[in-house]
């Protein structure tokens, strides 16, 4: 079993977009209230006083939308400057990057995924639910500026949806040949959506690799790492090709992190909401930051038997009362 020292932080549930996989348009989400927000100052004594001590040292900032987040750059500042803070990251949709991006990376956020389903502006926003201005343009900017301020890696997330954007999986793997970005393709979940799920399931990274193989070739780059993701390249590549396959793969003797969602739920699996804990509310009633750190240390030491598909080998879905947008995806 790995390690567990990795948290994802959902900053805020909210987002500017309504991907057809995560939030669709139509389907009304019970929103965290502002005051159930765990706030700045409550989210770094759990970052400096909770989870530091009890092992955890990368954090991603996500959400939701983590951009819409106000004072979102002050933050990460903050838990940048934490001594113990080995890494910060964060996954964002990009629409709100290009004109922070510099202060991000002068803040100390060093790495950055962003979500970009499709190098076409009109199937992007089909994904995106907007009906509206096109949005792909904005994206794309947010990309570049992320590039040129020098973020590095700069991934690209990547989800797949049978006969929607796959066919442009080829064109999304040819960005890494000449440029140091790293695409990530991730298995569509029946998370947050499962009529489009049912409707149109999904693909395994295996069919993908092949499709990438037959016209390039393709390397191992570094498969098995610390995260989710099967590394692989393109010959001769400057980026890499990741593949997220949790609806393949069971991954769970590697998984290294927990989620804390923006309402404060400490989650030890993606896909199994039993054993949260709720630290906000000890926070607010007074209970001492070592008693939290007690809890959380029983949560790792469960987290083995209660990580989610390697109890029950894959053959069930999960509990899914909450989106990706709502757990911190
Ligand atoms: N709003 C940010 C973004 O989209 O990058 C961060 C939050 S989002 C929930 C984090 C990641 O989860 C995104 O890359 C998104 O594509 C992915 N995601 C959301 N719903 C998913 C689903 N049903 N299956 C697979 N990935 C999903
Ligand atoms: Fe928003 Fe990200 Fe979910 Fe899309 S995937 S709706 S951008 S939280």
């Amino acid at each position: 079993m790995n390690q567990v020292d990795y948290l994802r932080i959902s900053l805020v549930d909210r987002c500017n977009f309504r991907c057809q996989y995560c939030m669709p348009e139509g389907v009304e989400l019970d929103y965290i209230l502002k005051q159930q927000l765990l706030t700045d100052e409550e989210l770094l004594t759990l970052i400096e006083e909770v989870f530091v001590p009890v092992g955890f040292t990368q954090f991603r900032l996500t959400g939701g939308e983590p951009l819409l987040r106000p004072g979102v750059v002050e933050l990460v500042r903050a838990i940048a400057s934490l001594p113990r803070t080995k890494d910060l990251s964060m996954t964002t949709n990009g629409f709100l990057l290009a004109p922070i991006a510099q202060d991000l990376y002068e803040a100390g956020l060093r790495r950055i995924n962003i979500s970009l389903d499709s190098l076409d502006p009109d199937i992007f926003n089909a994904i995106i639910g907007n009906r509206g201005r096109s949005r792909w343009q904005q994206v794309w900017e947010g990309i570049h500026a992320a590039y040129c301020v020098g973020f590095n890696p700069l991934k690209l997330n990547v989800v797949v949806i049978p006969g929607v954007n796959d066919h442009e999986v080829l064109n999304l793997a040819a960005l890494t040949i000449d440029k140091q970005w790293h695409i990530r393709f991730i298995e569509f979940m029946p998370i947050g959506n499962s009529q489009l799920f049912s409707d149109r399931g999904w693909i395994p990274s295996e069919e993908l690799r092949q499709r990438i193989r037959d016209r390039w070739g393709l390397t191992e780059s570094q498969v098995r790492g610390n995260g989710p993701a099967d590394v692989f390249q393109i010959p001769g590549a400057k980026g890499t090709l990741g593949f997220i396959s949790q609806m393949s793969e069971c991954f769970c003797d590697r998984c290294n992190r927990m989620r804390l969602s923006a309402d404060g739920w400490l989650r030890p699996c993606l896909l199994n909401e039993t054993h949260q804990i709720d630290l906000k509310t000890a926070l607010r009633t007074g209970i001492s930051t070592a008693q939290l750190q007690e809890q959380v240390r029983g949560l790792l030491a469960l987290k083995p038997e209660i990580n989610f598909k390697q109890r029950d080998a894959g053959t069930t879905t999960g509990v899914y009362t909450r989106t990706m947008s709502q757990i911190g995806g």
